[in-house]
């Protein structure tokens, strides 16, 4: 099979981890499908019957249902690092083929540096950009800065990495750093490291080569306002609904059943509701008041706007029955 010299798949490490295999699901998250029908054929070419999963795919966390009595004996998972700590829980050998970015980070860095503050700088970043992560240390040195990089966690493959729910690599270097550098796309992340570590963020967005600060500062302002808002427009209201996300990495069954025991213990009707992707449609439509998401931290904080009801995270929730302080608000975290 002849394939495109242009691609970003790196077809050696595809034909490492497939072979040997006899049938292979491949799974993607959604702006990765142009390369679906490509790594299928290349697939095929080992002689290998390949289906592409078509459901919806979040992230590394994310694993399908429904495969039992289709004889699949390996998933390729396509885009995201492996996300080490559910290893042994995947339903069958799982491999992971990272997609590294095409775009060259050291644009968007170099015109980060007046941007930053201080001079120990915190260095994270994304899966397709992690790659890049020496280089882009190395350009900070050459001015003067000295780079840190936090470890990997249970949940991440790489030090430097983090995910919209696991900061850690940022949030365990907070203390002895002056700002962050975050090499990515996106603003979803650098938002949860600025709310979570309370140190400047400078975004260096290899994508359009721009690098920004005060637009996250802004937004961090703007969504702690919507945020106060979603909190204060559940007071008072007295049927809620404790979600349960169902897809491997996003399952917080004991902080759900500690959700709906704490909102029954201040005389609220709490109920359970489990989801493998959550849709407005069903939600608005029970006779609920308000939402806790116990799932994917980025329901409640980036598809709020797509519920009538506020949907909160299990920290705000503790905010709105008084068992936290709004001083103490942290970004809801899967650690
Ligand atoms: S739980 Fe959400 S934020 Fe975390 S990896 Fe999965 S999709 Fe991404």
């Amino acid at each position: 099979m002849e394939k495109s010299k242009s691609s970003i798949v790196d077809f050696e490490k595809l034909r490492n981890i497939a072979d040997g295999s006899k049938k292979i699901l491949v799974k993607m998250p959604d702006g990765l499908y142009s390369l679906s029908t490509e790594i299928s054929d290349f697939l095929s070419s080992m002689g290998i019957e390949t289906i592409i999963s078509a459901n919806p795919c979040y992230g590394a966390c994310d694993f399908c249902d429904g495969i039992d009595g289709m004889g699949i004996d390996k998933i390729i998972y396509v885009g995201e690092a492996e996300m080490p700590y559910l290893r042994k829980k995947y339903p069958v050998e799982t491999s992971f083929l990272e997609i590294h970015s095409k775009f060259d980070a050291s644009k968007a860095v170099k015109k980060a540096i007046p941007l930053l503050e201080g001079g120990k700088i915190g260095v994270v970043s994304i899966t397709p950009y992690l790659h890049q992560i020496k280089k882009c240390i190395k350009i900070l040195e050459e001015h003067g800065f000295a780079a840190v990089v936090g470890k990997k966690s249970r949940r991440t493959a790489y030090d430097g990495q983090i995910l919209g729910c696991d900061l850690t690599a940022g949030t365990s270097i907070a203390g002895s750093i002056d700002s962050f550098l975050y090499v990515g796309d996106g603003f979803f992340h650098p938002l949860g490291l600025s709310l979570s570590s309370k140190k400047p963020v400078v975004i260096a967005d290899p994508s359009q080569d721009r690098a920004m600060k005060d637009e996250i500062r802004e937004m961090k302002e703007k969504v702690m306002k919507k945020r106060y808002a979603l909190i204060s427009n559940s007071m008072g209201k007295n049927r809620v609904g404790i979600i349960i996300g169902e897809k491997l990495g996003q399952k917080r069954v004991e902080l759900a059943h500690e959700m709906k025991k704490l909102a029954e213990g201040k005389g609220m009707s709490a109920y359970l509701i489990s989801s493998n992707n959550l849709s407005p449609d069903r939600l608005d439509y029970m006779n609920l008041d308000f939402y806790v998401s116990t799932s994917c931290p980025r329901i409640a904080m980036d598809d709020s706007a797509s519920y009538k009801k506020p949907v909160l995270t299990p920290i705000e929730f503790e905010i709105l029955v008084g068992e936290r302080e709004w001083e103490n608000y942290e970004f809801d975290q899967i650690l």
